[in-house]
């Protein structure tokens, strides 16, 4: 994880690598966000640049062995801590005992909640979560040796809310009297639930919220929606990616698999088919509809660049591609264009409330009719 790969924030990115640069680190530090926000990405660049051999200007390089490790998880001088759950083969909650599911849980998305990480751990009903006392006494032990390789060791504390009382009196200790060479991270969404003594001894890095301008660009580059559907994405999550990122890529399964029917229907004629999805179309909600619209805008855009010899301009997911470079070879660009005007006429219509499902036919008649012109 790199600053840059962190969807804006810069004021907050400047001032963690001007802290590394000048060498300012304080020996605790606490990194708040909203839920689902960008906090554990921003402290996991904020150890990679610290821990860089190769830095480039103000961020780390990515490729360096110490980036490598840092990404992966398995860094030899970082130390996490994190909730996690009893089980039947895991009687004591320990995060060692789960270091690998949870390495692969970062991995995937570093803007997961605890909510995420519980239901990635299959914990049934509303178990929480929690760092247990021997988790925090045992780190001593974890951190009495001095580092392998890197210039620190780090304690990577993930969602620290979950100290209960007694394990956060126990890591006070630690942080009262802090072995050298060691950097304690706090992750957390929810000071208020810390220990105002712990919250006393660390310095407070307010991540704060990604702005929406910053935020719907990199929706849709790591999902591929549309940009005006991830505007609305990162307008309505509040601050909370792991909530878009998961939203962002359902929408845009549905309507990619439904956008592809529907063509391969009016790509064969079948009235049948069509009807069918007219009807279902009808029972899609307002937005959906749009949705399934604008979609089938994007890919139709996606198929001129093809077309048109700039298929480097092409934004879409890596399983769409197969689709659009195929889909392409039926068409020209004069078609495309006149399909896409009609599917824009829909949109406006149905923007006005006419009837979806005699649009929605009436449309695929007249796809059909453009689709075939040539033939
Ligand atoms: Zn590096």
């Amino acid at each position: 994880m790199r600053f840059q790969d962190i969807p804006g924030l810069h004021v907050v990115k400047k001032q963690l690598s001007n802290a590394v640069q000048n060498q300012h680190i304080a020996h605790a530090q606490l990194f708040q966000g909203p839920t689902g926000g960008a906090q554990t990405a921003m402290a996991l660049a904020f150890v990679s640049y610290l821990f860089c051999t190769q830095r480039e200007g103000d961020d780390a390089c990515g490729t360096c062995p110490s980036c490598q490790k840092v990404h992966k998880g398995i860094h030899p001088d970082i130390v996490y801590l994190f909730p996690s759950i009893t089980t039947k083969k895991v009687k004591e909650a320990e995060s060692d005992a789960f270091l690998p599911e949870w390495r692969k849980f970062m991995l995937e998305s570093p803007f997961r909640t605890i909510a995420d990480w519980l239901t990635y751990l299959g914990a049934e009903g509303n178990r929480q979560g929690n760092i247990p006392v021997e988790e925090t006494r045992k780190l001593i032990q974890k951190i009495s040796l001095k580092p392998f390789e890197a210039p620190f060791k780090i304690v990577f504390i993930w969602n620290a809310e979950t100290l209960n009382l007694s394990s956060g009196n126990a890591l006070l200790k630690t942080l009262e009297e802090p072995p050298s060479s060691t950097l304690f991270i706090l992750i957390c969404s929810d000071p208020q639930k810390l220990l105002t003594t712990i919250i006393s001894r660390t310095q407070r890095i307010n991540v704060g919220t990604v702005d929406e301008v910053d935020l719907a660009p990199f929706l849709t580059e790591k999902t591929g929606i549309e940009l005006e559907k991830a505007q609305q994405l990162a307008i309505t999550c509040e601050g909370n990616i792991s909530w878009a990122l998961d939203k962002a890529v359902n929408e845009n399964m549905s309507a990619t698999t439904w956008f592809a029917e529907w063509m391969r229907a009016v790509y064969s004629k079948n009235l049948i088919k069509i009807s069918l999805l007219a009807d279902q179309f009808d029972a899609f909600s307002k937005e959906d509809q749009k949705s399934v619209l604008e979609h089938t805008l994007h890919i139709f855009r996606q198929c001129l660049y093809q077309i048109s010899g700039t298929s480097q301009l092409i934004k879409s997911l890596e399983k769409e591609r197969g689709f659009i470079e195929n889909f392409s070879k039926t068409l020209t660009g004069e078609a495309i264009g006149k399909m896409s005007e009609k599917v824009s006429e829909v949109h406006y219509h149905l923007e006005r409330n006419a009837r979806a499902k005699m649009l929605h036919l009436d449309l695929s008649l007249q796809l059909i009719r453009i689709f075939h012109a040539k033939n």
